[in-house]
């Protein structure tokens, strides 16, 4: 059996990082937004938002739905590529817990299609979308050993704030 990738945390701005992979959270539109979505737009420049469209125009007319993954491009950033993933609305009264599994899950997949090593995750919906820190993190972290994706090593959640970092510290630790 493949072991699942090293988990590690980084604090900061996803569009600082250096790693093959760097996933957005994106919206099902793909033309950027705010948080992480406007930051990877802004910094990595018009090649990734010229990328989306032309995915809007061959594949997503629709957009993309929840939970799925695709790749661009990374323009300027220091990645090889950029995989837009939709997380879930935080809901009271529904459960979207296995959408936002599938966010992590399928952009691992992409990212391992690709022949990724290192891939850097944002906490995806906890931001604009509304999920509460401690559970994004839970889901996130059990996503993640729970895939196996050669070649992919390592998984980096980068948490933008101090309260991201613990709640992720503290789901590593369980
Ligand atoms: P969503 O719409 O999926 O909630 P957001 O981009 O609004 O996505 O936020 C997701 C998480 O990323 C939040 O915890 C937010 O604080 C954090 N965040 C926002 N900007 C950045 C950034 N540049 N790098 C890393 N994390 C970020």
């Amino acid at each position: 059996m493949t072991a699942p990738p090293t988990i590690t945390l980084a604090h900061g701005d996803i569009t600082e990082q250096h790693a093959d992979v760097l996933v957005n959270a994106a919206n099902s539109s793909l033309l950027g937004g705010g948080g992480v979505d406007g930051a990877i737009h802004r910094r990595g420049g018009p090649e990734i938002l010229a990328a989306c469209r032309a995915l809007r125009a061959s594949h997503y007319g629709k957009g993309l739905q929840t939970g799925q993954a695709v790749a661009t491009t990374a323009g300027r950033l220091h990645a090889e590529y950029v995989v837009h993933t939709v997380g879930p609305v935080w809901s009271h009264t529904e459960d979207r817990s296995a959408l936002l599994a599938s966010c992590y899950r399928e952009s691992l997949r992409v990212a391992a299609d690709l022949g990724a090593r290192t891939v850097a995750f944002p906490a995806i919906s906890t931001g604009i979308y509304g999920w509460p820190l401690d559970d994004g993190a839970r889901i996130a972290v059990r996503t993640v050993r729970e895939a196996a994706h050669p070649p992919v090593t390592e998984v980096r959640f980068v948490l933008f704030d101090e309260e991201a970092y613990a709640r992720f510290a503290e789901a590593l630790r369980t």
